[in-house]
């Protein structure tokens, strides 16, 4: 199982190297683009006089928490980074309120993860159309949702694999540096620095995982957002739903995790912070596992929980997970 996420990782990586440095996709599969187009920041009339300067840092907003800490660590001081959703939201069928476009008013950069999960925002920021945007995902190659009514299409949750984050984190860089150049070495600086994070944190992650014996090594939670996750560290996923967008619990799933986790013996079951763990205790009494504990995924922790970084984000569902099937 290691040896195999080791084989992928170079190819992958090499992958996105390749689509990083030149733009070339040899031998990747390019990811689809959301519907909108993506317009390279600061090709729009959004930066007319006396925005930016009178006001002081250009503003980026992001469509969730997670985009907005990943990319508070690449803007430094010199931007002004603020998430459209708050902590603890459900990002996926989420609703705009009148106070988050008056937010978005005087952005001159948006940040959007893509594969299909802003929806919501297509629509909210179809009222900012001079507002470059960029697709965080641009260059991974998306792994498919698994089954129900979202069945091939892209599953979004690729910021959860620590090593595509850098992805996220050289698209990223490169808009920042298009949107205020002055600051170019320090983009690069600070991205580097936090790549070095990834890293540390994908080695921490590595380690840790390893210590589950391998018929425990089953990730049984609420919605299927740990795909990417999974891939790279040698996990079996299993879910209520496949993503939070089309998230009813009916009875053949329920009956089908309540199988799974009685079939591997898996002594315990998870949910995420966003939704609503009430199936998920119930598959813990039927199966004979018992519920363990809380993910973050689609959205930090309020400052102070456990979650208030993407770094501490995954240190707590791993360190979550291992309790969970440890029996700790
Ligand atoms: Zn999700």
């Amino acid at each position: 199982m290691a040896a195999r996420s080791i084989l992928r990782r170079p190819a992958l990586a090499l992958c996105g190297v390749l689509m990083l440095t030149s733009g070339a996709l040899l031998g990747c599969t390019p990811s689809p683009r959301p519907a909108e187009q993506t317009q390279a920041p600061g090709t729009s009339a959004a930066g007319t006089p006396g925005d930016a300067a009178t006001q002081g840092k250009p503003r980026v907003l992001t469509t969730f928490t997670i985009l907005a800490d990943m990319a508070r660590q690449v803007a430094g001081d010199h931007l002004q980074v603020e998430s459209i959703t708050r902590p603890g939201a459900e990002i996926h069928g989420y609703e705009p309120t009148p106070s988050d476009l008056r937010r978005a008013e005087g952005a001159q950069l948006v940040l959007v993860n893509g594969f299909g999960l802003e929806r919501w925002a297509d629509r909210f920021l179809s009222g900012l159309p001079d507002v470059p945007r960029v697709v965080l995902t641009d260059g991974i190659e998306p792994l498919p949702i698994a089954g129900d009514a979202y069945a091939g299409k892209p599953n979004p949750h690729a910021w959860m694999s620590p090593w595509l984050a850098e992805v996220y984190v050289e698209n990223m860089r490169k808009a920042f540096t298009q949107l205020a150049p002055a600051h170019a070495a320090d983009f690069k600086r600070n991205a580097e620095a936090y790549r070095a994070e990834l890293r540390a944190l994908d080695r921490d992650l590595r380690r840790d995982l390893a210590t589950l014996p391998p018929q425990h090594r089953l990730l049984a939670t609420c919605e299927g957002a740990f795909s990417y996750l999974a891939r790279d560290y040698g996990l079996t996923e299993a879910y209520l739903w496949p993503v939070n967008a089309e998230s009813q619990v009916t009875p053949q799933r329920m009956a089908r995790l309540i199988a799974t986790v009685r079939e591997r013996q898996v002594p315990a079951v998870f949910c995420e912070s966003t939704v609503s763990a009430e199936a998920q205790k119930q598959v813990a009494a039927e199966s004979g596992s018992r519920f363990a504990g809380v993910f973050f995924v689609d959205s930090l922790s309020p400052e102070g929980g456990p979650a208030s970084s993407l770094l501490e984000l995954q240190r707590h569902n791993v360190s979550t997970l291992i309790n969970g099937l440890k029996g700790r």
